[in-house]
């Protein structure tokens, strides 16, 4: 089985700020045992960096898939790299963004997003000044989350990042796919891996797209331990 787990949202509860967003020891022992029995892929809009700060070290038993596909690491090394693009310089964006207080400016590898979950002002400001800012620069994508906008400067999302695996993994087909995520980036990587044939699943809202959902980060470890329950039987 090849089970693709989004991050935030989806192994950890979502935090204020993204470095908050640690992951549980016996939690991250779990995934490692996981990994040995099904091939498991953490897909996030981090980058590498940015992962390590809140996981670690990813144990050699793990695929890691950093800015939404733009690379895939196998444990700590990295196996594939599609990043191309370049970010621009944020200066002029983060001067900006000094008036905005509560918004936060994560830098990373071909894009960058702009949180604002602490934001308490009108939300509308912060919109303004990432669309003055893209228009400037525009970039490839822009992504809308859940209290994040994201520009995206290089080929990739994580639809990309499924595909591209699924194609480094050599996959057959056959073997079965499940994706579980929680924020509107997953959507491509959701309706691509049902398209494909596999099981895709939400965390904190049903939606037509997938097949099922997960009301919080606790009942997505229950159901991965059924997968993990399932291969010991045998
Ligand atoms: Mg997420």
């Amino acid at each position: 089985m090849i089970i693709f787990l989004d991050y935030d949202g989806t192994l950890v509860p979502l935090r204020e700020f993204p470095y908050l967003a640690k992951i549980d020891p016996k939690r991250k022992e779990f995934l490692r045992k996981l990994a040995k029995k099904h091939k498991v892929a953490i897909v996030t809009g981090r980058d590498k960096r940015s992962f390590s700060q809140v996981f670690g070290e990813v144990p050699p038993e793990l695929y890691l898939i950093t800015s939404h596909g733009a690379r895939i690491y196998k444990g700590e090394k990295l196996v594939a790299d599609f990043l191309k693009g370049k970010t621009p310089d944020l200066g002029p964006l983060k001067e900006k963004l000094r008036e905005l207080p509560g918004t936060f400016l994560e830098e990373k590898e071909g894009c960058f997003a702009l949180h604002y979950r602490s934001f308490e002002g009108d939300e509308s400001k912060v919109k303004e000044v990432f669309c003055s800012f893209i228009k400037e620069n525009p970039p490839l994508r822009v992504i809308e989350g859940k209290k994040v906008l994201e520009a995206l400067y290089g080929d990739f999302d994580k639809r990309k990042g499924v595909e591209r695996f699924l194609k480094f993994l050599n996959w057959d087909r056959k073997e079965e796919v499940i994706y579980i995520g929680d924020d509107t980036t997953d959507l491509d990587a959701v309706r691509r891996v049902r398209e494909l044939g596999g099981r895709a699943y939400f965390v904190g809202r049903e939606l037509p797209e997938a097949e099922g959902f997960f009301g919080d980060v606790d009942e997505v470890y229950r159901f991965l331990e059924t997968l993990q329950e399932a291969v010991d039987q045998y």
